[in-house]
């Protein structure tokens, strides 16, 4: 029996704001605990709060990457629970009227174009964070983090399978970071995710009992624990059991997930309209404010890489892939003008580099500049596309330019033709069997002379100048 997954993810995005949503708390990380703390993010009594313009600006940046609708009027609601990271008893969050509704994104599933929609983006404050004593039975709490601005991005059930879930989640990273207003960072807890999950018999229109699982902390494990929660779904199917809706915990050390709670249905928490938060009141003026401070977004970028420089998709987009590294690669195009050539070197030698040493592109050992010059060494025959490799990797030394390496260790390319004549002639003069085999007509062979040239040259003969002179030689 065939069975369609369906998947709709929420995710907290930690905004990128010096500090708090309600209070003047700075928002680092790292702080020594309960350091970064006031009467207001304490929730003292009495305290008001005052909300953060910064975060009201981002979180319509990404309604409108996002083409969600935002609202003129939206609220700020109580939301009312016990736990000890929550020193208020409730969090403010928004709920019947979010900043923004009705969005979506559009993904790339193995060249397939698919639309996933956004129910809605809100604004709401995060929780403090509770540290355990592993040796005692004590718990402690650290109160820095309450009240870091989050957004939080609600999709609606559209995905299919986990591979699209993951995709999903990559492309709303990327425009986060685009948009410069949260580091997207899954291992340190900066962007976050819950996955619903549910089945349905192929075919069907209804959907079944949706789980959700939480503590999903890599993208990795986003894929592999839904994977695991549909496979888990399907065998209570065929056993004839029915889903119960509840919040699962992904544990990743066993592959699996386990029931945490029953699911709190809206009424458990109590929502009210925050009496301490005015409606939030945004205009067209504000809207057309953000919306002109936005970048070229990664999609929109990624189209005009086709378009305008006649790149593959998949070329366009692993440059689109960040900012910094699609800046780079428009840096160098500037001045040497051949995308394809520019787009090869970066997704190959330059992101291999990278990766290697563990760097990012901003604090590559090579610029845009020194990789431009020396292509425009390489395509104007100066050196040897074996050469160029050589000098690629001393420039990610040393630091200097393709030019100056060049010319410091004479790699300069021999394509002069009374240069190479005695070493072909003494190849030719050392190798009689070859030469025989060539004549009776071991064409293939002509590999191996140009390879013994070459050798003897240390890669500087030009091979194209080679094998003429071979050819001629050889008859
Ligand atoms: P809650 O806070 O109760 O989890 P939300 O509205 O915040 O409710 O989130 C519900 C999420 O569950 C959305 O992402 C939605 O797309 C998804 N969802 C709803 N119904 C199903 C279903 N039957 N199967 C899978 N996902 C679902
Ligand atoms: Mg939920
Ligand atoms: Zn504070």
């Amino acid at each position: 029996m065939e069975f369609t997954p369906v998947i709709g993810l929420e995710v907290h995005a930690q905004l990128k704001t010096l500090t708090k949503i309600f209070c003047g708390c700075s928002t680092a990380f790292g702080a020594p605990p309960n350091t970064h703390t006031c009467p207001v993010c304490l929730g003292m009594p009495g305290v008001l709060p005052v909300l953060n313009k910064k975060v009201v600006d981002y979180t319509i940046k990404m309604a409108l990457a996002t083409h969600c609708t935002v609202q003129p009027e939206s609220r700020f609601a109580r939301k009312n629970y016990f736990y000890p990271d929550l020193p208020k008893g409730y969090q403010i969050s928004q709920y019947e009227l979010p900043i923004a509704t009705d969005g979506h994104l559009d993904i790339d599933i193995d060249g397939q174009a698919l639309r996933i929609g956004i129910t809605r983006i809100h604004m709401e404050e995060d929780a403090g964070k509770l540290i355990h004593d592993p040796d005692r039975p004590i718990s402690r709490v650290d109160l820095n983090r309450t009240g870091v601005p989050l957004m939080e991005i609600v999709s609606e059930p559209d995905i299919r399978s986990p591979g699209a879930a993951g995709e999903y989640l990559r492309q709303l990273r990327t425009i986060l970071r685009y948009l410069g207003i949260s580091d997207g960072n899954m291992e340190e807890g900066s962007f976050r995710c819950d996955a619903n999950v549910s089945i349905m018999p192929a075919g069907a229109t209804a959907f079944g009992t949706r789980t959700e699982v939480k503590n999903l902390n890599s993208f990795k494990h986003v894929e592999k624990a839904i994977y695991y929660e549909i496979a888990r779904q399907k065998e209570i199917f065929l056993d004839g059991g029915q889903v119960v809706q509840e919040t699962r915990l992904w544990q990743p050390d066993q592959g699996r997930t386990v029931s945490m709670r029953g699911k709190e249905d809206a009424h458990d928490y109590r929502y009210f309209p925050d009496p301490d938060l005015l409606p939030l009141e945004v205009d067209t003026d504000w809207i057309e404010r953000m919306r002109s401070q936005m970048p070229e977004l990664p999609n929109d970028r990624k189209t005009r890489y086709m378009t305008d420089y006649g790149l593959p998709s998949a070329d366009a987009r692993v440059l689109t892939g960040s900012r910094e590294l699609a800046d780079y690669f428009e840096d160098c195009l500037a001045q040497f003008t051949q995308p394809k050539t520019v787009a090869n070197w970066i997704m190959g030698d330059l992101l291999g580099l990278l990766n290697a040493r563990g760097l990012d592109i901003d604090h590559s050992p090579v610029t845009p500049e020194s990789l431009a010059g020396l292509l425009k060494l390489l395509d104007t025959d100066v050196i040897s596309g074996k050469i160029a490799k050589t000098v690629f990797e001393a420039m990610a030394d040393t630091g200097k330019s393709a030019a100056t390496i060049v010319e410091e260790k004479g790699l300069v390319q021999v394509s002069d033709t009374s240069a190479i004549d005695p070493i072909v002639d003494t190849v030719i003069a050392g190798h009689p069997d070859e030469v025989e085999r060539y004549r009776g007509g071991q064409k293939k062979l002509m590999g191996f002379f140009v390879g013994q040239v070459m050798k003897e040259t240390k890669g500087k003969a030009n091979p194209k100048v080679v094998n003429k002179m071979l050819r001629k030689k050889l008859g």
